[in-house]
């Protein structure tokens, strides 16, 4: 992880860097329960932008409802959120392009593993835009490790926790000389990366994951579906097997810190013609203007 800015929002003010502490006995350290996400904020013609706030503010809130933390519910709200978002900015002004990390910590400590009713703080920092996986070109291994279920930690959750089954799948990967895993399910089926979701093209047909194949409902997942369809892309949300990658045409990765990526080898298979494929190509420029100049959606949240 990247070293924070100066200035992080902490419980309810601004405070230096080091400050921003949570307990040894906290819930969230002991059990792994705090709730995050990651947004990115660009600067262009001298003017700072979020991508898509309102849906990483919604997303953290599902997350707390599925995970049982209600105060979040009760405390914040989206005005609040931005309103942060905007001060903390204003505090560190970055002058390039940065990742904010919005966390919900449970800090209580208690004698067992529940949730309900507990206290929340929550935390934002900023850091340096620094991607996770090659953006020319990476090389995937599927996982030993399986994604967790559903039923067992669900992925559709941020939950800090879940977070150790994507640092053993990543790991491994390393270990393997490869960048990054391909998470498989009990079925063998195609879930994502350790923080990135996955696509594939056959035949001029864009197919993803759906979002009930154990996946973090990403948000640049919804964004590269949505330019897509745009472009006429036929669109496939679906279960992939493993076997799949291996003989698609193009596949890439999309996320907040993985951008929207190719991968040019799967298991040792190379996708394609070992190149980027045209396709993904046109995706990754079209994703990279909707985050930044683009704003036909209306997904840039001006903070100053
Ligand atoms: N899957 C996982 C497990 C992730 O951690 C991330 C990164 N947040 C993603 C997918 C991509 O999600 P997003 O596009 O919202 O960044």
């Amino acid at each position: 992880m990247a070293t924070p800015h100066p200035q992080v929002f902490f419980g309810d003010r601004l405070v230096p860097a080091a400050a921003a502490t949570v307990g040894v006995a906290s819930s969230a350290v002991l059990y792994g329960l705090s709730v995050y996400t990651v947004f990115p904020v660009h600067r262009s013609a001298g003017t700072r932008t979020a991508f898509r706030l309102a849906d990483h503010f919604r997303r953290l809130e599902e997350s707390c409802k599925i995970i049982g933390i209600d105060r979040f519910a009760q405390e914040w709200d989206y005005a609040r959120f931005e309103a942060t978002v905007r001060e903390l900015i204003g505090a560190n002004e970055p002058q390039d392009e940065v990742f904010v990390r919005a966390s919900v910590h449970v800090v209580e400590s208690l004698p067992g593993t529940r949730v309900r009713g507990t206290a929340i703080t929550v935390s934002m920092f900023v850091y340096d835009a620094v991607p996770i996986v090659p953006q020319d070109g990476m090389r995937l291994k599927a996982s030993p490790w399986r994604r967790i279920p559903d039923n067992a930690i669900p992925s559709r959750a941020k939950v800090n926790g879940a977070y150790v089954n994507s640092v053993l799948a990543k790991q491994d990967a390393i270990d393997s000389g490869y960048d990054d895993c391909v998470f498989l399910d009990g079925n063998g089926h195609v879930c994502e990366l350790s923080a990135a979701n996955i696509f594939l093209v056959r035949g001029g047909t864009l197919i993803t994951p759906d979002v009930s194949c154990d996946i973090l409902d990403g948000i640049n997942r919804r964004t590269v579906l949505t330019l897509a369809a745009e472009d006429g892309i036929p669109v496939l949300e679906r279960t992939v097997d493993l076997t799949e990658l291996y003989i698609a045409d193009e596949v890439f990765v999309t996320g907040t810190s993985a951008g929207a990526a190719p991968v040019l080898e799967v298991d040792g298979r190379i996708v394609g013609d070992g190149r980027p494929g045209p396709i993904s190509q046109a995706l990754r420029k079209r994703h990279h203007a909707a985050l930044r100049t683009d704003d036909a959606h209306g997904w840039l949240t001006r903070l100053d």
